[in-house]
């Protein structure tokens, strides 16, 4: 493993993101793992985590802030820790170099197609942020243009010249957001250039990923935890598989082979249609996606007395629902494998799930996010 201790980042203090920066990545693995050991002690003992040969660059999905600095000079980065503050970045230690190197000729290309970059006090302003998606595995790259209004003059001609500087961007998207809120991309948006998405593979199936869907961000950690959550799941052919939030698919995809049948839920609209295009291309006939909160559809799956053998969970940050896990304890699957990149609602997800008769075979974490306080866990339970 490498020792990443002196790491030099001009902008860590003012960001934030880097809780561990100044640590020797070993050293940041055993936090990580003493955290969640301890969450977890009431149910288990954690069986390890498994951490990065490269803890580096492994971002594949870059969001870059444009706007003003203190001075009024257009900048382009990341917002100061706590504040409205676009701090400039050229690089970042968590992000895919190629992606970077595409937010910083955007920058530069603005003056001479005399793009004004977004003012949040007068709502001044064209460019608001840009977000990069890469496909590591497939090379293809994403290049989303978030701007306030639709009208975005000689979109084509900046288009052409971002291309002739990053002949491997595949598609070029226009999302117009003029929301005042936080939220990065709204759901209007234009292809400029290509299709509109992009493919990348992950353990051996093809995946499309659009701007707004959800992909896991660091895809070498991803084929090492979908591997194993597919080994917790001990899969025979028979099962009937529910895979909860589904994002495009991927675990239950992943799956399909080793069951009789799939049946997948997602709360996002295109990250459902994403879902069921790779259902198609991969050849998988046994997946059904539904587009619905994962709560309400457990209900309606318990009130009509469905049979499933295993259910995947993989819930956002704030964990799973009062109505999922009600309505999982009505419906008894025999096998419950729960991803969770939130310990702290893990544990609690966990002692209602305790409560109602599983019981925790298997804990171990995967350090998705080197460098910074985040960590993913995943844990076996049986009835
Ligand atoms: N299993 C997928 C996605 C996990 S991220 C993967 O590994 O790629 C969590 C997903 O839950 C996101 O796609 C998000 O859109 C979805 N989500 C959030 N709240 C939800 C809800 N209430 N019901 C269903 N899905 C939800």
């Amino acid at each position: 493993m490498t020792d990443v201790k002196k790491q030099p980042c001009p902008v860590f203090k003012k960001c934030g993101g880097c809780r561990y920066i100044d640590i020797p990545y070993e050293e940041e693995l055993k936090k990580k793992e003493a955290y969640v050991a301890g969450l977890l002690k009431p149910y288990i003992k954690l069986s390890g985590i498994t951490g990065m040969k490269e803890p580096s660059h492994y971002r594949n999905k870059v969001t870059a802030a444009f706007g003003l600095d203190r001075r009024g000079v257009p900048v382009s980065g990341i917002y100061e820790e706590k504040s409205h503050h676009i701090v400039k970045v050229d690089s970042c230690l968590l992000e895919d170099r190629k992606a970077d190197e595409i937010i910083v000729t955007i920058r530069n290309l603005l003056k001479s197609f005399k793009i004004k970059v977004y003012d949040e006090d007068t709502g001044y302003g064209l460019l608001r942020h840009v977000l990069v998606r890469v496909g590591k595995t497939s090379g293809q790259i994403m290049v989303v243009l978030v701007t306030a209004s639709p009208v975005f003059p000689s979109k084509q001609n900046f288009c052409k010249a971002l291309r002739a500087k990053h002949p491997e961007i595949t598609t070029i998207v226009q999302n117009i957001n003029n929301r005042t809120d936080s939220l990065v991309l709204s759901d209007r948006e234009n292809v400029l250039y290509g299709k509109g998405f992009i493919e990348d593979t992950l353990c051996g199936k093809i995946f499309k990923i659009s701007a707004r869907s959800f992909y896991q961000v660091n895809p070498v950690q991803t084929e090492k935890l979908y591997s194993k959550a597919i080994e917790y799941a001990g899969l025979t052919g028979r099962e009937t598989i529910l895979d909860a939030y589904c994002g495009i698919g991927t675990i239950g995809i992943i799956a399909a082979d080793k069951a009789s049948r799939v049946i997948s839920v997602e709360l996002n609209k295109d990250a459902t249609r994403d879902a069921v295009t790779n259902t198609k291309k991969n050849g998988i006939t046994n997946l059904t996606v539904y587009t619905d909160d994962a709560g309400a559809f457990m209900e309606k799956l318990a009130a009509d007395g469905a049979k499933i053998d295993v259910v995947f969970m993989d819930p956002p940050r704030q964990g799973s629902s009062e109505a999922f896990i009600k309505s999982l304890l009505i419906l008894k699957p025999a096998k419950v494998v729960y991803i969770s990149c939130g310990p702290d609602t893990l544990a609690r997800d966990l002692k209602l799930l305790t409560k109602g008769g599983y019981k925790v075979k298997k804990a171990e974490c995967f350090d998705m996010f080197p460098k910074t306080d985040h960590v993913e866990t995943i844990v076996s339970l049986t009835r």
